[in-house]
């Protein structure tokens, strides 16, 4: 954006591709869907004393398909990974993830054959948060990381590489 002066009046000028990422970038719509106990605190981030909304990114969807956003918040069984994956692709482009805590982005303290080491394994994740339950802080913080990673990156950026 800037500010031309040579008209009789100020002119704010800028690009469709500035205007474009702003408005992604805050307008995140989480889609509603939570593995275990760190939903609760993904819960808690929408709520009135965190209140997410201040960033834009507080209107949960309760379909894939009008969602931008998916926060895997909590431990990720094998048996639940095709499912999470489907939801995954009927999700719209551009979309990103945020992989929530200690289980969903190395199986925390479930190192056994159940539990997906890592949700990278299943869907490429743009923000990894720390942490076992990450407080709802932590969470917002994900957030504006990923607004900064939204409006740094191309209108037209082709879709990233997806594990099949
Ligand atoms: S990181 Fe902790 S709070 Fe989150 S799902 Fe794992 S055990 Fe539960």
């Amino acid at each position: 954006m800037g500010l031309e002066t040579e008209f009789e009046i100020p002119v704010l000028t800028t690009t469709v591709e500035s205007v474009v990422q702003w408005a992604r970038k805050s307008a995140i719509w989480p889609v509603t869907f939570g593995l275990a106990c760190c939903a609760i605190e993904m819960m808690a981030m929408a709520s009135s004393r965190y209140d997410i909304s201040r960033f834009g990114a507080e209107v949960f969807r309760g379909s894939p398909r009008q969602s931008d956003l998916m926060i895997i918040a909590g431990r990720l069984s094998r048996k639940m990974a095709p499912s999470l994956r489907r939801i995954y692709d009927q999700m719209p482009e551009p979309k990103w993830v945020i992989s929530m805590g200690a289980c969903a982005s190395c199986g925390g303290v479930f190192d056994n054959y159940a539990i997906v080491q890592g949700s990278d394994q299943v869907v490429p994740i743009d923000v990894f948060i720390p942490g076992c339950p990450p407080r709802p802080e932590s969470i917002i913080y994900a957030i504006v990381q990923l607004q900064k990673k939204i409006a740094a990156s191309k209108m037209d950026q082709t879709p990233k590489v997806r594990i099949a």
